[in-house]
């Protein structure tokens, strides 16, 4: 018999093109990236000699995450990212405005890094979805929304709340009113301690999270000996998310990241510390007081249809292909899991071109055409008919 072959159109929901100029000037490790992209190749090349025996590779790994920060422009680094992909896939890039993070002034105006998206837009209008990256620090925030959606085919919003703000800030509320309205779609990070966090004081950010934390999602803050990364946590956190759920009905947002892979290992490994003592007062359902976060966005996806998940960055441990695979035949989540890579933050785990094959050849054709064409053309659906319609 024939075998019938499929062609996947893949969507990568999640990749960066941001150059360094985009970084903050005090921002550690990325500083540390400006010191190197300054020298260049040389330093790429003696991180690349070192040899300590047991992992020489992670070296090469961030040689090759410092040769494309040193990417003068942002088209030179996306066309660096379709070489490990069919002609015909397409990408959603995300802006990053991390202006106001407390790490000193980033090298360039926003304006430029999005503008320079923009062009690319223009360039390659079937390939590239380029995602306004949203502060509701930021002048103007909701104007300049509409004016990259409306006027430069932006197609998306994208949310980094570790920056230092809650995602129902209110600053932020007539634009998802805007982008539920108008169905578009929002990606929001939402990985539990991640490098990238709001560099204010212990204190300020007490304060912040103190009067601004919205009691309906559940969530108690407690502060003691929080480092300032674990508090942004309470800025990421995937319940906050419930607020504009709620709010706006059918609002399309994406959950970058499933949690991140901490959550995962949390998930696949609980802690039975406590365990007996709570069974025996019969309080079983609460005993986990820190839920992990993969659980919570898994029971969130069941709850609310138009949230979906990315396996970006996360899925770079080989270890959790099997719980992916597991996901992927339930139906209740499903067709709500999209396939992203987090190029070029993935270069410092493994290759852009392993992740997606080695994705391909684990899931098999079908789960991966889920992931990478089925769901993806279902979240951006709004985003994908414009270049047709306006030929
Ligand atoms: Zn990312």
């Amino acid at each position: 018999m024939e075998k019938k072959f499929k062609k996947i159109e893949i969507h990568n929901c999640h990749t960066h093109t941001f150059l360094y100029e985009d970084v903050p000037s005090k921002f550690l490790p990325l500083r540390l990236i400006r010191v190197l992209a300054r020298r260049g190749w040389s330093i790429a090349r003696f991180l690349n000699k070192i040899d300590l025996t047991t992992d020489g590779d992670v070296y090469d790994r961030y040689a090759n995450f410092i040769r494309i920060m040193k990417c003068p422009t942002q088209e030179q680094t996306f066309e660096y990212l379709t070489r490990f992909y069919p002609k015909n896939a397409r990408f959603v890039i995300l802006a990053m405005d991390m202006q106001f993070m407390g790490a000193g002034n980033v090298g360039r105006d926003y304006t430029k890094q999005l503008d320079e998206l923009s062009e690319l837009k223009k360039k390659y209008p079937d390939r590239v979805y380029p995602f306004i990256g949203v502060d509701p620090r930021r002048a103007n925030i909701e104007d300049l929304v509409k004016e990259y959606i409306e006027d430069h085919n932006f197609c998306g919003i994208k949310l980094y709340p570790p920056l230092g703000y809650f995602p129902y800030d209110s600053t932020l509320m007539p634009i998802y009113h805007y982008a539920q309205s108008h169905g578009i779609p929002i990606i929001a990070h939402s990985s539990k301690s991640g490098p990238i966090y709001c560099r204010f004081k212990r204190k300020e950010l007490i304060s912040k999270i103190k009067s601004e934390l919205d009691p309906s999602t559940g969530i108690q803050p407690r502060f003691d000996g929080k480092s300032r990364k674990e508090l942004c946590n309470y800025f990421t956190h995937p319940k906050n998310y419930k607020v504009l759920l709620n709010k706006f009905e059918g609002l399309k947002v994406c959950l970058a990241h499933f949690g991140g892979a901490s959550q995962w290992q949390k998930f696949l490994n609980p802690s039975t510390i406590g365990v007996c003592e709570k069974m025996k007062k019969k309080e079983y359902k609460n005993i986990d007081t820190d839920e992990d976060w993969f659980s919570i966005i898994y029971d969130m996806l069941k709850e609310y249809k138009s949230l979906y998940t990315d396996i970006s960055f996360t899925l770079n441990n080989r270890d959790y292909f099997p719980l992916l695979k597991v996901l992927l035949s339930n139906a209740k989540v499903r067709e709500q899991i999209l396939f992203g890579s987090d190029f070029f933050m993935g270069e410092v785990e493994t290759s852009e071109r392993s992740f997606g094959i080695d994705l391909h050849g684990i899931l098999g054709t079908d789960d991966f055409e889920l992931i990478s064409q089925t769901n993806p053309r279902l979240f951006l659906r709004n985003c994908l008919r414009k270049p047709k319609a306006s030929k």
